[in-house]
């Protein structure tokens, strides 16, 4: 090989290194650039927020902002979202009157999340005052381990039921269960999360802003401003 066509030969070598070399920078600027573009949103704006008629409603009924939870008393992921960023969302927006908060059923797991989601809306209609405590006791029974094991029966909710309400009418509580009206209430929820689309649980919507990562308070807090102005 002549040094003239080493040169050459050398000189394409190079050529190829800083083509790959560019592509890479691309590739990464791209990256990059769509992650912020998501983390900047952290949501995706829907047309309308989620009815709350006839659901459970948490704080000032004035306020500029509704808080949504579409979630399962089954789901793992539920509960470990009113353990570690829901204490922070009520202290920050709930109990200083800008936001309220809603819970919605999703029946995702079967005939246990039935249940739970009965329960919910019959505890709803008989001790209203009672319900929040029932729905967090309820998530509280839920195992840490082995969540796939049968563990949300009848018997499950009424002993719940029964530890935040100590005189409870046992008997009416589980008629109320099996009554069409709570049957109804429960469709309505299913009317909600088929209209929302919801695809997994917890989904949090802050009015009509689902947001994309439940467990991103920062992107929750955005949004609530977003509300707030
Ligand atoms: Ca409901």
């Amino acid at each position: 090989m002549s040094s003239k066509k080493a040169a050459k030969a050398g000189g394409s070598r190079y050529f190829v290194l800083y083509t790959a070399i560019i592509i890479v920078i691309a590739v990464a600027l791209f990256v990059i650039s769509q992650q912020s573009k998501g983390g900047d949103e952290g949501g995706v704006s829907l047309d309308s927020a989620p009815s709350t008629v006839a659901q459970p409603v948490m704080g000032d009924p004035a306020a500029k902002v509704s808080i949504v939870e579409f979630g399962d008393y089954k789901c793992p992921s539920c509960k470990a979202w009113g353990e570690t960023v829901w204490p922070q969302l009520k202290k920050d927006y709930v109990d200083t009157g800008k936001a309220t908060f809603s819970y919605i059923n999703v029946l995702f797991h079967g005939e246990e999340s039935v249940t739970g989601a009965l329960a919910s809306e019959s505890m709803l209609k008989l001790y209203p005052d009672q319900f929040w405590n029932f729905h967090k006791k309820l998530f509280d029974e839920q195992p840490d381990n082995d969540h796939n094991s049968t563990w949300l029966t009848d018997e499950k909710v009424l002993e719940v039921a029964n530890a935040v309400v100590p005189d409870l009418n046992k008997e009416q509580l589980k008629a109320t269960m099996d009554m069409e009206e709570a049957s109804k209430l429960v469709g309505l929820d299913e009317i909600l999360v088929n209209q929302f689309n919801i695809e997994g649980t917890p989904t949090i919507m802050i009015n009509e802003v689902q947001i994309t990562n439940p467990f991103d308070y920062e992107a929750i807090q955005a949004a609530i401003e977003q509300g707030l102005k």
